[in-house]
């Protein structure tokens, strides 16, 4: 599966602990992250990512343009709900793109381990 993995600087250790937690299941699927997510999970795991622009410079947008060419199998998103975001625009584009070609998106980290038990 192709899995795209993406954090808001506040849920950036969540997302490390999760990516360290399940690190023998990802390895198996093919990686994507936005920029600064990607780069500390690979330097927290190790394990093979493809990164992207920074989410707000362009890095959601770029993993928006895989869901719609059906590149994209998976998503977890761990969104800060509680700060605003410059580009705000750009993630609630990745959400509807998600919602259009029907690709799971976790946007927490309970939805997450609920669906990567999907994962084999
Ligand atoms: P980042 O982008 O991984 O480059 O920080 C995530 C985002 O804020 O969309």
């Amino acid at each position: 599966m192709k899995i795209a993995l993406i954090a808001h600087d506040k849920m950036k250790p969540e997302m490390i602990e999760f990516a360290r937690k399940y690190k023998d299941l990802l390895k198996n699927h093919e990686l994507v992250a936005t920029g600064t997510t990607g780069h500390k999970i690979i330097a927290a795991t190790g394990l093979n990512i493809k990164c992207f622009r920074s989410g707000p410079l362009g890095g959601d947008q770029e993993i928006g343009s895989r869901v719609a060419n059906g590149e994209i199998d998976m998503i977890f998103f761990f969104r800060d709900p509680l700060t605003a975001q410059p580009h705000e625009p750009d993630v609630s584009a990745l959400l509807r793109l998600s919602d259009v070609y029907k690709i799971p998106l976790a946007t927490n980290i309970s939805t997450a381990e609920h669906i990567i038990h999907k994962l084999d």
